[in-house]
């Protein structure tokens, strides 16, 4: 094989994915070429998996990633070859007005690596210089990739108004509500709790300290769970608007973080929402935290070695599929 060619995984279209061997690609003047040490599959490459979220296919997934650079355009000026790097995905245009109102985040024409553009399922992507974030390049790349859903995570607290020793419920026990739950409490939270119906999902955060509330067959807790200053919906399904509606105090926030499909509708009790002038508050992406993110994962304190799972790149599409679900909370690629 010639050094020129690379192993890239290709979504074709819905449902079909494709190994390719492709030419190395070639930097532009303000872009790098990162060779890709890891990279994190998330719901968000599930709902593109599937169809279920815009994406300009064909196109190599993958937004949650970290790497060394190897090459350099010849117009970029902070990034050196030889630099370990994770990505923010989401290219922003500067120009319209959330942009220049200081919510990039929410850009009118946002693009995004792994989504419209090339991202980490390849073992080489062209990143533009104004994307990359350096890192210790001590950092496993397992948990340097997770830069990004970190990020999120920290910028949805931030749309709260929570203050030192509040009390806490995150609904869902995937890897975004893990992740939340030990965030809540690295931010100073009292008590946290997770309501999840899955065994092995609840065994995860229990043994990390947090109470824990099966809503199945723990129906009285969940119904005694009230006064809340805050709850968190990271599962998008079922009635979780709703319990979060129910649990939180008067005056207190609930933040939607979960990514539910576009065009469903839920039922909640808006005199519930009036009674208790509740916030009901919205998070996407992120336009500021990666470099706490960065220095939170950097310096350890996330337990994630719990939350995570290597897999390989070929195991992608069983896990896109949701074949891996039993055992595995995030999985993450390491790359050739
Ligand atoms: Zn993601
Ligand atoms: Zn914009």
């Amino acid at each position: 094989m010639s050094n020129h060619i690379s192993v890239s995984l290709v979504l074709k279209q819905p449902g079909d994915m494709e190994m390719r061997q492709v030419e190395r690609p070639a930097v532009g003047e303000r872009e790098v070429l990162v060779k890709v040490s890891a990279c994190g599959i998330c719901g968000t490459d599930r709902h593109i998996y599937h169809g279920t979220y815009p994406a300009s296919l064909p196109v190599s997934i993958g937004h949650e990633f970290a790497g060394f650079i190897e090459e350099v355009g010849i117009g970029v000026k902070q990034a050196t070859v030889g630099d370990f790097v994770s990505v923010n995905p989401n290219i922003w245009c500067g120009r319209c007005s959330p942009c220049l109102e200081g919510n990039p985040h929410l850009c009118q024409s946002m693009h995004a690596l792994g989504v419209d553009l090339n991202g980490g399922l390849s073992e080489y992507c062209i990143v533009p210089e104004q994307l990359l974030y350096k890192m210790s390049p001590e950092t496993d790349p397992l948990k340097a990739c997770l830069a990004e859903p970190v990020s999120c995570v920290l910028h949805g607290l931030d749309r709260l108004q929570v203050k030192a020793g509040y009390r806490g419920a995150v609904f869902g026990g995937g890897f975004i509500g893990q992740l939340m739950l030990q965030a809540m409490r690295l931010q100073g939270a009292s008590e946290v709790y997770l309501i999840e119906p899955q065994e092995h999902k609840r065994q995860v955060a229990e043994k990390l300290g947090f109470n824990t509330i099966d809503p199945v067959n723990e129906k009285q807790k969940l119904v005694e769970l009230s006064e809340l200053d805050v709850t968190v919906d990271c599962a998008g399904a079922g009635d979780v608007l709703m319990q979060c509606i129910r649990a939180t105090k008067r005056g207190g926030d609930i933040l939607l973080f979960a990514a539910y499909p576009q065009g469903k509708a839920v039922s909640i009790e808006p005199f519930e929402v009036f009674r208790k002038e509740l916030r009901v508050i919205g998070s996407f992406t992120y336009p500021d935290t990666q470099v706490r993110a960065i220095r939170m994962i950097e310096s350890g304190q996330f337990s994630l070695d719990p939350i995570i799972s290597e897999i390989t790149l070929e195991e992608t599409a069983d896990l896109l599929e949701g074949k891996l679900d039993h055992k595995v909370l995030k999985g993450v690629v390491r790359l050739p």
